[in-house]
């Protein structure tokens, strides 16, 4: 399968479509998302924003700090998150997109935060943070990248 990517809500309400291939599909594993996602685990599926149409009008926001979450306004889907750290890209919920089975993770995210019962034997790259650098914690002062995970 190739580029456009469909997705929507449970409902229908809510659609959008991708232009171009993902840059980034990860599991999240932190507390904000299991909130946000009542899900034990998270997974998203990263495109640059201006990849990215939506179509109806039931998409709601939710800001928290610098991330700002949308969800369906009808049926209460998930949907994406932007972060104001990374300008230009989107994260769609993983389950949103209508052929999931395409957008395997290539890595886990946060896996500090992971519940302890929750076991994913694979061999994906785990990152105890975050796995996309934020600016403000690209560089530590020696000129390093911080060696906690911040790379994607
Ligand atoms: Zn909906
Ligand atoms: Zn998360």
């Amino acid at each position: 399968m190739t580029a456009p990517h469909a997705g929507g809500c449970r409902c229908g309400a809510v659609r959008f479509e991708a232009s171009a291939e993902p840059h980034h599909i990860s599991y999240c594993h932190c507390g904000d998302c299991r909130r946000a996602s009542g899900a034990p685990v998270s997974a998203f599926v990263g495109f640059m924003t201006g990849q990215v149409a939506f179509t109806g009008k039931a998409l709601k926001m939710f800001e928290n700090g610098p991330v700002t979450r949308s969800f369906c306004g009808i049926c209460g889907s998930p949907i994406a998150y932007v972060d104001e750290r990374l300008e230009d890209h989107i994260y769609f919920m993983l389950g949103a997109m209508d052929m999931p089975a395409y957008f395997k993770p290539t890595h886990h995210a946060h896996v500090r935060e992971q519940l302890p019962y929750l076991h994913m034997p694979d061999d994906l790259p785990r990152h105890l943070k975050t796995s996309v650098p934020r600016p403000a914690n690209l560089q530590s002062p020696d000129g390093q990248r911080p060696s906690d995970g911040t790379l994607s």
